[in-house]
């Protein structure tokens, strides 16, 4: 950094180091700190780049399919616009808060100059439960709440796509009210939509396809290759079952999968593509033939060498770290490991390939599918994802460098790593001017 100094930080949102914190947000804090603190930053700085751009909170009344008349409660939160567009999931959970969307949000801005894409960050939610709603309920309300949201989204502004329950389908509605309002078609409001309405191929699959090129490159880091790793994946929706099936394509063998109502586990190895199948058809692991049952709190603490966690935030904390058995975690979730637990998995000698180096597969081919709707031309599956290789594993190095440069964390290298850029074109922008 150009400007050097002995900065006082706040520590409004932050946690002391060795606590566990339910909340995101703190969590995202408490990193970023140590982080800024490492990389001596500015202290003007530091209170640019923690502060989010904009929250807004929506309500959302809809007409439910009984006649009923239900309010709902949503955000979207941008956190920086430095080095472009906000960029981020909406997700559809009961448990959303105002500060789990603004740490996700953060999470995003790091993640993007993590892998060196032009974006920042954003991220919005909807208090509400998916599987109780019907589809023309759930798509009412992606329909009211794109329309408060209008003149906050944008190609050149914020730009949202996919994430925990919701999927491209969610995505086509808000593309279409986006553009009913806009007067014309505007694809690349959003990503993660239908490859007929201008999605990318390999979207789907990036974040799962981005996870298997990071435990490819993480393995020799414990003496592993990855066709000899026995790994254990928690989640099975879009982001766990397509990092176990593209690990188990690569030669790995998957020994667990679970979701939230349990797991399966065979330590000889599940046949995944009956998992799939079984899943598809059940949508459920239970009564899969050839493998016992788990708990999800059993299958974090089974004997693996790389461990997935792909549900939720706040899976690996304080009470269970010291019980992992991996010599590896590469997180597919956002914020699934606490700061306290980090701080055992260090001194156990676990390696944990952080969530904004790990899941950014997702976000990469999302910029893809957004360069390719503004140029109206699409790229073959084979380009995406050698494009998408080229990023993952050059931001995998970067981040292995850093780590020794600093001798830290690969989750606090991945901070500075993303900070420093941003940090970097703030500066240059005179953003504070
Ligand atoms: P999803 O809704 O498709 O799947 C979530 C899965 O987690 C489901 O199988 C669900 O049953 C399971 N689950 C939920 N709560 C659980 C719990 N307490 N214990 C065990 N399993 C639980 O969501 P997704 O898109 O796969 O996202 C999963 C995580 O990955 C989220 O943290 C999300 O923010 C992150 N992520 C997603 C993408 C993406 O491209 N979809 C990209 C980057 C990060």
């Amino acid at each position: 950094m150009d400007q050097v100094a002995e900065p006082q930080f706040p520590t409004i949102g932050s946690i002391p180091l060795g606590t566990d914190s339910a909340n995101p947000f703190e969590e995202m804090m408490s990193r970023f700190d140590l982080a800024a603190q490492k990389l001596g930053l500015d202290p003007g700085l530091y209170k640019v780049l923690r502060e989010p751009v904009r929250e807004t909170k929506v309500s959302i009344p809809i007409a439910m399919d009984d006649g009923r008349i239900e309010v709902f409660i949503g955000y979207r939160v941008l956190h920086n616009i430095a080095r472009g567009p906000g960029k981020g999931g909406i997700r559809y959970d009961k448990n959303v808060t105002l500060d789990e969307v603004r740490a996700l949000a953060a999470w995003m801005t790091w993640k993007c100059a993590v892998v060196n894409i032009p974006f920042g960050g954003a991220k919005g939610g909807v208090i509400c439960d998916p599987a109780s709603l019907s589809r023309s309920e759930i798509e009412r309300i992606t329909r009211r709440y794109t329309a408060e949201l209008m003149d906050q989204f944008g190609p050149e502004k914020d730009v949202p796509a996919p994430d925990m329950g919701t999927n491209p389908q969610t995505m086509a509605w808000v593309m279409d009210t986006y553009s009913m309002h806009a007067r014309h078609t505007v694809t690349s409001v959003v990503t993660g939509k239908p490859l007929s309405l201008g999605g990318s191929r390999g979207r789907v699959e990036a974040t799962g396809r981005g996870l298997m090129l990071i435990c490819r490159e993480a393995a020799p880091l414990k003496g592993l290759t990855l066709k000899d790793c026995r790994i254990a994946v928690q989640g099975f929706g879009n982001v766990g079952s397509i990092a176990a099936r593209m690990c188990h394509e690569a030669g790995a063998k998957i020994i667990a999968v679970s979701d939230i109502q349990g797991g399966i586990h065979n330590p000889a190895g599940l046949d995944i593509p009956a998992v799939l199948a079984h899943y598809e058809k059940n949508r459920s692991l239970r009564g899969f033939s050839g493998a016992s049952a788990l708990s999800n709190a059993e299958l974090l603490e089974t004997e693996c060498d790389i461990l997935i966690p792909a549900a939720n935030e706040n899976q690996i904390t304080g009470k269970n770290a010291s019980k992992i058995k991996a010599k590896i975690i590469v997180e597919g979730a956002n914020g699934p490991t606490t700061q306290r637990a980090d701080q055992a998995l260090n001194e156990k000698g676990v390696l944990v390939v952080p969530d904004i180096l790990a899941n950014a597969g997702g976000v990469t081919v999302s910029y893809f599918e957004w360069v390719q709707d503004r140029a109206g031309f699409f790229w073959r599956e084979s380009e995406v994802n050698e494009r998408l290789e080229d990023i993952m594993v050059q931001s995998f190095r970067d981040v292995a460098e850093m780590a020794a440069k600093y001798k830290v964390s690969f989750r606090i290298a991945a901070y500075m790593l993303g900070i420093s850029r941003v940090a970097h074109d703030t500066m240059v922008r005179g953003l504070y001017a």
